[in-house]
């Protein structure tokens, strides 16, 4: 049953008798081992991390459970956020639970379909800003600070503590950390969040090691790779279009304390894992949670050495949010028939054995 972040991790979590313990359900995503990639590069312990099975579709539900708990509990009258599309989704989501009014500010024609329609049936207060995620972002922290309205993007430390329940999982579902994280980084908040659920696991005494944390960026937004802030980011993979990360220097940090890397992906190789996972591995994630496994295949054709390595993939979000993509990026296996048995036949037996 998913009883939710707040009641499984309270003891590590900012749970007070007066936090609402509330839930849609999100955590406890499955950690599904690969079945054909896995075993093709070389690596018998893939695993993947899905966290487009939670409720809204993202890993931004674990975060936003405990910032809408925490803004409930602080008598909070409204909450707000800047977006690339899930975070507005999930606060939207939590805000109908809640009964407490959302406001998001999402980039003009940058959310994909999928997300805005959630912010739209949820019935979130929807500000198109004429700028970019890091624009709305920039706004939105300068109303909160004036306004008492809760700012519910990463930058509300309830959100990376929820959302560090997922390296809790690892652990818990694989029995120690595994060697590898591999995951996409935007805003760069969840790279922090899960160095932090396994340091604090591995000194709570639940995992023996921690990973090397593998952080991907998108090539034409990559400003940690670069060392500079990017003023206009560019990807396909809209939820890591982030020129300025807000968790930028943590994410350094669990970069070079883990002995990892940040690293970037070109378009084409996110595209392309994109495609693999989900014709390969029956796994459907949003073009910016295969930047995880683009890092992966990237590293492994540099030649890192996979052989005996437990290696997990975070796969942050749901390929169901971005349909426009899916559709016109897939060369897709139609035929045209006529509606009778012959015609099925005929288009059908000859591509079986
Ligand atoms: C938010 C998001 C990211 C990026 O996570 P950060 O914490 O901003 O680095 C990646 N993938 C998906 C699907 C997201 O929603």
């Amino acid at each position: 049953m998913g009883i939710g972040v707040l009641r499984k991790y309270r003891d590590y979590l900012p749970v007070t008798e007066d936090t609402p313990l509330l839930s849609l359900g999100e955590g406890d995503t499955p950690l599904v081992r690969s079945n054909r990639l896995g075993p093709e590069l070389g690596c018998e312990d893939l695993y993947f991390k899905l966290e487009g099975c939670n409720p809204t579709g993202s890993f931004k539900d674990r975060g936003m459970v405990v910032a809408m708990a925490k803004a409930l509990e602080q008598g909070s009258v409204a909450v707000m956020c800047a977006s690339t599309g899930n975070t507005s989704a999930s606060a939207a989501a939590y805000s109908a639970y809640c009964n407490l009014p959302a406001f998001v500010l999402i980039p003009k024609g940058e959310v994909a379909l999928g997300k805005l329609a959630q912010a739209m049936a949820y019935g979130a207060r929807i500000l198109m800003v004429d700028g970019n995620f890091d624009v709305a972002l920039k706004l939105v922290r300068i109303f909160t600070e004036k306004h008492a309205i809760t700012l519910v993007n990463s930058v509300n430390p309830h959100r990376l503590e929820g959302q560090k329940t997922a390296a809790f999982e690892v652990v818990d579902v694989l029995g120690d950390a595994p060697d590898y994280l591999f995951i996409p980084v935007g805003n760069a908040g969840n790279i922090t969040a899960y160095w932090r659920g396994f340091r604090e696991y591995y000194q709570a005494g639940c995992c023996n090691a921690l990973p090397k944390m593998m952080g991907f960026q998108a090539e034409g937004a990559a400003p940690i790779v670069r060392g500079a802030p990017v003023a206009h980011p560019q990807t396909i993979a809209s939820a890591i279009r982030i020129g300025n990360p807000a968790s930028w220097k943590s994410a350094v940090e669990a970069r070079d304390s883990s002995g990892g890397v940040i690293d970037m992906v070109s378009d084409d190789e996110i595209l392309e894992a994109y495609r693999l996972l989900a014709s390969r591995e029956g796994i459907f994630g949003e073009p910016a949670s295969a930047a995880s496994l683009a890092g992966l295949l990237k590293h492994h054709r540099q030649g890192l050495d996979l052989r005996g390595k437990r290696v997990v993939c975070v796969i942050t979000g749901s390929g169901l949010k971005d349909p426009d993509l899916a559709v016109s990026s897939v060369a897709a296996h139609t035929i045209e028939v006529k509606p009778t048995l012959e015609a099925v036949e005929e288009v059908t037996l000859s591509l079986v054995s």
